[in-house]
């Protein structure tokens, strides 16, 4: 199977680089961030601090999380629900950083990630997936872009579903997520040896998935 790391911070457009270029390639497109998302959610329905390791961490047995592939866009089971709207709330966002954070969490989706990259041609995207997840990728990239410019594009996602969304409340979860995500004691956040980084700053949407599939091809001598 060929499998290609995509990570990186927020809002640097991996999700939407990685679907356009998995949708050119023919491969499928896996988002690892909703799986943390799911469970982040989980534990805010149950009313249990997201921070709290061993309060999170006592919750994982009640847990299944499932992705399904539904005309070729994932979908995120939650026991059973389709949750795949509901992760994409900013509450959401923080929940799954914060549950990211703790090891039990890390493992318990850890199995999941694997077994799909093993059965499938994938593009994957996350934080540790060139990292931790998966090493022996052909492929890895990670890409960034200034965090305003992160910001302004999660900030135009956001206000379609919610008016009232402020660009500095954006930016500011924005950079806390960063911190968080690349300064935790677990599979932090930071560029695999072997990655290529490329920085999207000032590109347009079809220029960076262009690259990627040139960065693609190029490793993979397709
Ligand atoms: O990619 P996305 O923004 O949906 O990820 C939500 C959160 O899940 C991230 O801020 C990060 O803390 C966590 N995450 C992770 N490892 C991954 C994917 C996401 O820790 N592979």
């Amino acid at each position: 199977m060929i499998n290609v790391a995509i990570d990186g911070p927020a809002g640097a457009g991996k999700s939407t680089v990685a679907k356009g270029a998995a949708a050119k390639l023919g491969y499928i497109y896996v988002d690892t961030g909703a799986l943390y998302r799911a469970v982040g959610v989980y534990a805010l329905r149950h009313g249990v601090d997201t921070k709290d390791g061993d309060g999170v961490s006592a919750l994982l047995p009640e847990i299944s999380v499932e992705l399904k592939f539904i005309d070729g866009v994932q979908h995120v089971f939650l026991n059973g629900e389709d949750v795949s709207a509901e992760i994409r709330t900013p509450d959401a966002s923080m929940a799954a950083s914060n549950v990211s954070a703790i090891p039990s969490v890390r493992s318990f989706l850890f199995d999941l990630q694997r077994e799909i990259a093993g059965k499938n041609n994938c593009i994957m995207d996350g934080r540790d997936i060139g990292t931790v997840v998966l090493p022996n990728a052909q492929v890895k990239i990670f890409l960034t872009a200034d965090p305003e410019e992160r910001a302004m594009r999660r900030y135009k996602e956001l206000i379609v579903k919610d008016p009232d969304v402020k660009y500095d409340d954006v930016l500011a979860d924005l950079k806390v997520r960063d911190y968080q995500d690349s300064h935790r004691e677990i599979a932090p956040l930071k560029p695999a040896e072997d990655s290529v980084v490329y920085n999207t700053t000032g590109n347009s949407l079809e220029e960076s998935i262009e690259k990627v599939i040139n960065i693609i091809k190029e490793k993979t001598n397709g």
